[in-house]
Protein backbone atom coordinates (compact mmCIF):
# COMPACT_ATOMS: atom_id res chain seq x y z
CA UNK A 1 0.00 0.00 0.00
CA UNK A 2 0.91 3.57 -0.58
CA UNK A 3 1.76 5.01 2.67
CA UNK A 4 0.68 8.47 1.26
CA UNK A 5 -2.45 7.69 0.61
CA UNK A 6 -4.77 8.58 3.64
CA UNK A 7 -7.65 6.76 2.37
CA UNK A 8 -6.34 3.77 1.97
CA UNK A 9 -4.72 3.57 5.19
CA UNK A 10 -7.80 4.70 6.94
CA UNK A 11 -9.51 2.25 5.10
CA UNK A 12 -7.52 -0.38 6.62
CA UNK A 13 -7.54 0.84 10.06
CA UNK A 14 -11.68 1.02 9.84
CA UNK A 15 -11.29 -2.63 8.98
CA UNK A 16 -9.87 -3.92 12.13
CA UNK A 17 -12.07 -3.91 15.04
CA UNK A 18 -9.59 -4.63 17.48
CA UNK A 19 -7.30 -1.94 16.86
CA UNK A 20 -10.28 0.72 16.89
CA UNK A 21 -11.25 -0.43 20.34
CA UNK A 22 -7.67 -0.28 22.31
CA UNK A 23 -6.91 2.82 20.43
CA UNK A 24 -10.35 4.19 21.56
CA UNK A 25 -9.46 2.34 25.61
CA UNK A 26 -6.26 4.26 25.55
CA UNK A 27 -7.98 7.91 24.16
CA UNK A 28 -10.42 6.84 27.27
CA UNK A 29 -7.26 6.48 29.75
CA UNK A 30 -6.01 10.01 28.60
CA UNK A 31 -9.58 11.56 29.10
CA UNK A 32 -9.36 10.16 32.83
CA UNK A 33 -5.88 11.56 33.34
CA UNK A 34 -6.59 14.94 31.74
CA UNK A 35 -9.62 14.87 34.76
CA UNK A 36 -7.39 14.30 37.38
CA UNK A 37 -5.49 17.79 36.10
CA UNK A 38 -8.87 19.44 36.94
CA UNK A 39 -7.98 21.68 33.21
CA UNK A 40 -10.69 24.69 32.72
CA UNK A 41 -12.59 24.90 29.72
CA UNK A 42 -15.44 27.90 29.30
CA UNK A 43 -16.99 25.81 26.24
CA UNK A 44 -16.84 29.09 23.66
CA UNK A 45 -15.43 26.51 20.65
CA UNK A 46 -12.63 28.91 19.75
CA UNK A 47 -9.68 26.44 19.86
CA UNK A 48 -11.30 24.24 17.47
CA UNK A 49 -12.00 27.24 14.84
CA UNK A 50 -8.76 26.80 12.93
CA UNK A 51 -9.39 29.60 10.50
CA UNK A 52 -8.60 32.08 13.72
CA UNK A 53 -6.79 30.16 16.45
CA UNK A 54 -3.12 30.07 16.25
CA UNK A 55 -2.74 26.47 16.05
CA UNK A 56 -3.67 23.12 14.16
CA UNK A 57 -4.53 20.14 15.32
CA UNK A 58 -2.84 16.99 14.43
CA UNK A 59 -3.54 13.18 13.90
CA UNK A 60 -2.91 9.62 13.21
CA UNK A 61 -4.39 7.60 11.04
CA UNK A 62 -6.54 5.77 13.52
CA UNK A 63 -7.30 8.60 15.06
CA UNK A 64 -8.70 9.83 12.07
CA UNK A 65 -10.42 6.85 11.16
CA UNK A 66 -12.38 6.24 15.01
CA UNK A 67 -13.75 9.81 14.05
CA UNK A 68 -14.94 9.48 10.93
CA UNK A 69 -16.11 5.97 11.24
CA UNK A 70 -19.76 6.26 12.48
CA UNK A 71 -20.25 9.75 11.22
CA UNK A 72 -18.00 10.50 7.71
CA UNK A 73 -16.87 14.09 7.42
CA UNK A 74 -19.19 16.69 5.61
CA UNK A 75 -18.30 19.39 3.11
CA UNK A 76 -16.23 22.19 5.02
CA UNK A 77 -14.70 25.58 4.50
CA UNK A 78 -10.81 25.53 4.57
CA UNK A 79 -9.48 24.86 8.18
CA UNK A 80 -12.88 24.53 9.70
CA UNK A 81 -13.92 21.00 11.40
CA UNK A 82 -16.54 19.33 10.12
CA UNK A 83 -17.45 18.29 13.38
CA UNK A 84 -17.63 21.80 15.15
CA UNK A 85 -21.79 23.27 15.30
CA UNK A 86 -22.40 26.19 16.59
CA UNK A 87 -19.58 25.96 19.53
CA UNK A 88 -19.81 22.70 20.35
CA UNK A 89 -18.15 19.19 19.47
CA UNK A 90 -20.79 16.67 18.07
CA UNK A 91 -18.28 13.29 17.59
CA UNK A 92 -17.03 14.18 20.99
CA UNK A 93 -16.56 10.34 21.84
CA UNK A 94 -14.27 9.34 19.13
CA UNK A 95 -12.04 12.68 18.74
CA UNK A 96 -8.67 13.07 18.69
CA UNK A 97 -6.63 12.93 21.40
CA UNK A 98 -5.16 16.64 20.46
CA UNK A 99 -8.82 17.55 21.09
CA UNK A 100 -8.75 16.14 24.64
CA UNK A 101 -5.72 17.53 25.99
CA UNK A 102 -5.56 21.02 24.78
CA UNK A 103 -7.26 24.02 27.03
CA UNK A 104 -6.20 27.10 27.04
CA UNK A 105 -3.90 29.02 28.99
CA UNK A 106 -6.15 31.79 29.77
CA UNK A 107 -8.83 29.76 32.04
CA UNK A 108 -6.05 28.03 34.18
CA UNK A 109 -6.16 28.16 37.73
CA UNK A 110 -3.31 26.37 38.01
CA UNK A 111 0.13 25.29 35.53
CA UNK A 112 -1.58 22.64 33.29
CA UNK A 113 0.00 23.06 30.21
CA UNK A 114 3.36 20.87 30.41
CA UNK A 115 1.24 18.15 32.60
CA UNK A 116 -1.10 18.10 29.37
CA UNK A 117 1.44 17.36 27.24
CA UNK A 118 3.05 15.01 29.03
CA UNK A 119 -0.49 13.36 28.58
CA UNK A 120 -0.83 14.10 24.91
CA UNK A 121 2.69 12.91 24.68
CA UNK A 122 2.57 8.77 26.62
CA UNK A 123 -0.85 8.59 25.13
CA UNK A 124 0.63 9.41 21.83
CA UNK A 125 3.70 6.77 22.42
CA UNK A 126 1.36 4.57 22.71
CA UNK A 127 -1.43 5.13 19.89
CA UNK A 128 1.96 4.76 17.68
CA UNK A 129 2.88 1.17 19.00
CA UNK A 130 -0.93 0.37 18.52
CA UNK A 131 -0.49 1.53 14.79
CA UNK A 132 3.04 -1.00 14.79
CA UNK A 133 1.36 -3.80 16.78
CA UNK A 134 -1.67 -3.88 14.23
CA UNK A 135 0.26 -2.86 10.76
CA UNK A 136 -1.44 0.19 10.03
CA UNK A 137 0.14 2.14 7.83
CA UNK A 138 0.71 5.59 10.71
CA UNK A 139 0.62 9.01 8.83
CA UNK A 140 0.17 12.33 11.07
CA UNK A 141 -1.98 14.75 9.03
CA UNK A 142 -3.78 18.12 10.25
CA UNK A 143 -7.15 17.19 10.70
CA UNK A 144 -9.09 19.40 8.50
CA UNK A 145 -7.63 18.87 5.86
CA UNK A 146 -7.82 15.11 6.45
CA UNK A 147 -11.33 15.35 6.84
CA UNK A 148 -11.24 17.13 3.31
CA UNK A 149 -9.44 14.67 1.63
CA UNK A 150 -11.59 11.91 2.82
CA UNK A 151 -14.76 13.80 1.96
CA UNK A 152 -13.02 13.73 -1.42
CA UNK A 153 -13.05 10.32 -2.42
CA UNK A 154 -16.61 9.45 -0.78
S1 LIG B 1 -10.18 25.31 25.88
FE1 LIG B 1 -10.39 27.54 25.92
S2 LIG B 1 -10.66 28.15 23.77
FE2 LIG B 1 -11.09 25.94 23.90
S3 LIG B 1 -13.32 25.78 24.21
FE3 LIG B 1 -12.34 25.77 26.25
S4 LIG B 1 -12.37 27.90 26.91
FE4 LIG B 1 -12.72 27.90 24.68
S1 LIG C 1 -13.33 16.89 16.50
FE1 LIG C 1 -14.55 18.10 17.91
S2 LIG C 1 -13.13 18.74 19.55
FE2 LIG C 1 -11.90 18.06 17.78
S3 LIG C 1 -11.48 19.92 16.56
FE3 LIG C 1 -13.34 19.02 15.74
S4 LIG C 1 -15.04 20.02 16.83
FE4 LIG C 1 -13.14 20.38 18.00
Amino acid sequence: MDDSNLTAAVSEALKNRKFLAELQKNLDEADLAVAKLQPVCKACGKCCNFAQAPHRLYASTGEIALLVAKNPPTTAPPLTCPYQQQDACENRKPRPLGCRTFFCEQHQQKPVTSLLQDVYEKSHAKITQLHAKYQIPYQYRELTQACGELNSCE
